[in-house]
Formats: C-alpha cells, structure tokens, sequence
C-alpha cells in the first residue's frame, strides 16, 4: 500500500483531478482530511467533492441535498484546491458515479489523470455499483484507507480489480485510466456522518469532528435532531 505521506517531487505536465463523491451528510474532517491528502500526495489539481443526489446503494440521506451542498462549502472554505461540486444535486434520478465521471473527463479532456477516490468501506461494495467496469475505463481508482473498516474483499471486486493494482502515484499516473492504489493517510481519522448524526440527536457537541463552520450551521438549524 502507498503510504500518503510520502510525496512526489517532480510536477506533473497533465491536468490531475479526483472525484471524490459521497452522501457529505455532513461533511466532517475525515472528508476533509482525506481530500487534502489525497491533493497533496498524488500532486492533484482539484478534488472535486460531489455529494449525491440520490444515493444508488444506501438509505437517503437524512436532510436536503442543498443543505449538505451548504456545509461542504462552509467546510471546504478557502482549502486550495478542494472543491464543492453540485454536479450530481443538480440532476435528476440516482446519482451514479460513472455519469459523473463522464462529465469530468468530458470537461477536463481525454489526456488528464482522471481518479475517483473512495474510502475503503465504499470500495468493498463496489462491484455492486452501476457498469463498474465502465468506472475503470473512465478513471484510476484510489482507494483510502479508513480505520475501523477492513474485511476480506468480496470474490466478485477481486475479479473487477484483478490486473489493476499498482502500488505507486507513478503506476497509477501512467494510465490515464484503469488502475487501482490503495493509500495510507498520515492522519486517519475513525470519524464518520453517522456517529455525528447521532450525537445532533442526542443533543451532544460535534465541535471538533467537524470544521467549526458546519458546528454552527447545525446548531443554528437544528439538522439531525428530529
Ligand atoms: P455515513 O456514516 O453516513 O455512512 P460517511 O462518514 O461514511 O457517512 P460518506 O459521505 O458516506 O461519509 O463518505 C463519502 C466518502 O468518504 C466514502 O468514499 C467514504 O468511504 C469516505 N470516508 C468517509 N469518512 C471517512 C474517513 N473518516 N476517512 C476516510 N474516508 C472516509
């Protein structure tokens, strides 16, 4: 596994972009952090966070899509490079990755580096996601480490991966797409929406688990609390 501290020296001559999608309900510093390393270690030009409309593999999300865009770019705020896509909020149906990743290869043009990011708890179920071979011809896969979340990897996304694995940014960076890393983050944090949601219920301090914009923008709306 590439391990995230780790950098590269030299800049790359190709646009480098990621997608980095989710539910961002909300958005919290393992989000964040994630995508600020990923940025760093693989010398991207932008991540591109893009919460989902509607979610193809998971309940819906607990508040409005609008709401979660909200505090994604409280979050985000002046981080250089990250940014807050509403690509997915703004079209109808569910939210497949592989229309969004589409889109990205059709604005950045055939010659970037075009990754999609996922945590290691989206990548287990990946084979279930919609022409996941598809994926693979649209972009590199990198799929980040999460604590908490391991497991053997199901028979079906081992034959998906098979031939894919490369173990640097360079390997991965050859292709433009169908190649898959897995990276370590120097900071990885067992964070995650639902503990959060959890404790806006119970009526307990989230400060600290998310960036102190978004710790606002819930107290004062009162989101999770039912
Ligand atoms: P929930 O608890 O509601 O399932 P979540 O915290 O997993 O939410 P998502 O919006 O579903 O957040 O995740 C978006 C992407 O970010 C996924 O690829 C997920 O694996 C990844 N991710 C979420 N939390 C972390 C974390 N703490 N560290 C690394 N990756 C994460």
């Amino acid at each position: 596994m590439f391990d995230g501290a780790s950098r590269q020296v030299t800049k790359p001559a190709s646009t480098r972009v990621a997608m980095f999608g989710g539910t961002y309900d909300p958005v919290h510093i393992g989000h964040l952090r994630s995508a600020v390393e990923l940025r760093e270690a693989l010398m991207l030009d932008h991540v591109h966070m893009v919460p989902a409309h509607v979610p193809p593999h998971r309940n819906d999300p607990a508040i409005s899509g609008q709401s979660r865009l909200e505090m994604l770019r409280l979050g985000i705020g002046d981080t250089p490079g990250l940014i807050a896509d509403d690509r997915e909020l703004s079209r109808n149906g569910p939210s497949y990755s592989v229309d969004t990743l589409a889109c990205l290869r059709e604005a950045y043009g055939d010659g970037a580096c075009l990754i999609m990011a996922v945590g290691h708890d989206a990548f287990l179920k990946l084979a279930q996601w919609h022409r996941p071979e598809r994926l693979f011809e649209l972009a590199n896969l990198v799929v980040i480490d999460r604590p908490g979340h391991t497991g053997a990897l199901p028979h079906e996304l081992v034959d998906l991966i098979r031939e894919r694995m490369v173990e640097t940014p360079e390997a991965l960076m050859a292709s433009p797409a169908g190649r898959v890393l897995r990276m370590a983050l120097s900071t990885a944090l067992p964070i995650s929406a639902t503990d959060i949601r959890a404790r806006c219920r119970r009526g307990e301090s989230i400060r600290y688990l998310v960036p102190d914009a978004v710790a606002s923008y819930l107290e004062v709306s009162g989101a999770y609390r039912e």
